[in-house]
C-alpha cells in the first residue's frame, strides 16, 4: 500500500483529517481491532460508541500511536503515522519523529492525570515550554487564556488535589490545548466523574466543538452524542457496526447489536 492518500486530479489533496485503512490491532493473539476504516474531515465530531471491550479506546491509542498497529495505515492529515516512505518502501519512524507526530494531537483520558506536584498553571505550561520551547512569558499568557477558556480563570495556582474532578478535567482539556493540536481525542473524559460535575466538562468540549476543532470522542454520554457529534460510529467487536448522524443510529438504529445496546443505554 502507498503511503500517500490520493490526490485530486487538480493535484490539491483531498484528504480527511483522519484517515484509517483496514486497521488491525490484536493484543496476546486476542484480536480487539478486526480492520477499522474511518474518515474524520477537519472540523468533525466524531462520537465512538459500542458496549465495553469493543476496542474504542484502543483505536483511539493506535491513532495517537500510544499502540502500535499490526496492520492496516492511519494518516492524520496527510502525514502517515509511524511510518515513512523511502524509495518505495515504508520505514518505521524514530522515537523522536513518532513523538514530533504525537504533539500533533491531543489526548484527554479517562482520569485525569495531570502532575500532582504543579499547580494548574504550571501544568498547561510544561509541554509548550519543555517540548515546544516556547519563553516561559508567551506560554504563562496561553496558559492562563486557556484557563479563561475551561471557566477556570480563578485557579491558575491550584493544585490537583486542590481542584474537583470536573475541574482537573478541565485542566487536562486546556493542558492539551496548549499544543495547538489538529485533533483532539477524548477517551470517557467524563465517566470517572460524579455526576453533578459532568456537565462541566461537556460544556467546555461542546464549546470546542462549536469553535471548529476536530475531535473523535469515546462516549456513553447519549445526550452529548446526539447533540454535539456530527456523526456517530457504532463499534462492536472489534468492527464498526453502523453508522450516522446521532438522530439515525441512536433515533433508528438498523442493526440488531446497535439496538440491543442502545436499549441498555437507556
Ligand atoms: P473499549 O474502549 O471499547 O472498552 P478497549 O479498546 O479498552 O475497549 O479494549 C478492547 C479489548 O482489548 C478488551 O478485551 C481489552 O481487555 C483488550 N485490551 C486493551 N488493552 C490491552 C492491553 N494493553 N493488553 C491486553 N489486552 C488489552
Amino acid at each position: 500500500m502507498s503511503a500517500t492518500q490520493p490526490t485530486t486530479a487538480t493535484g490539491t489533496t483531498a484528504y480527511p483529517l483522519v484517515h484509517a485503512v483496514n486497521v488491525t490491532k490484536a493484543f496476546h493473539g486476542n484480536e480487539v481491532l478486526k480492520g477499522i476504516d474511518m474518515d474524520v474531515a477537519k472540523g468533525e465530531v466524531v462520537c465512538l460508541l459500542g458496549p465495553s471491550g469493543s476496542g474504542k479506546t484502543t483505536f483511539l491509542r493506535c491513532i495517537n500511536q500510544l499502540e502500535s498497529i499490526d496492520g492496516g495505515r492511519i494518516w492524520v492529515d496527510g502525514d502517515l503515522m509511524g511510518y515513512a516512505e523511502k524509495n518505495g518502501h515504508l520505514h518505521h519512524l524514530s522515537d523522536k519523529q513518532v513523538a514530533a507526530q504525537r504533539r500533533e494531537i491531543g489526548m484527554v483520558f479517562q482520569r485525569w492525570n495531570l502532575f500532582p506536584h504543579m499547580t494548574a498553571l504550571e501544568n498547561i505550561m510544561e509541554a509548550p515550554v519543555q517540548v515546544a520551547g516556547q519563553s516561559k512569558a508567551k506560554a504563562k499568557e496561553r496558559a492562563l487564556a486557556l484557563l479563561d477558556q475551561v471557566g477556570l480563570k480563578d485557579k491558575p495556582s491550584a493544585y490537583p488535589a486542590q481542584l474537583s474532578g470536573g475541574q482537573q478535567q478541565r485542566v487536562a482539556i486546556a493542558r492539551a490545548l496548549a499544543m495547538d493540536p489538529k485533533l483532539m481525542l477524548f477517551d470517557e473524559p467524563t465517566s470517572a466523574l460524579d455526576p453533578e460535575l459532568v456537565g462541566e466538562v461537556l460544556k467546555v468540549m461542546r464549546q470546542l466543538a462549536q469553535d471548529g476543532m476536530t475531535m473523535i470522542v469515546v462516549t456513553h454520554e447519549m445526550s452529548f452524542a446526539r447533540e454535539v457529534a456530527d456523526r456517530v460510529v457504532f463499534m462492536d467487536g472489534g468492527v464498526v457496526v453502523e453508522q450516522g448522524a446521532p438522530k439515525d443510529v441512536i433515533n433508528n438504529p438498523q442493526h440488531e447489536r446497535t439496538k440491543s445496546f442502545l436499549r441498555r443505554m437507556r
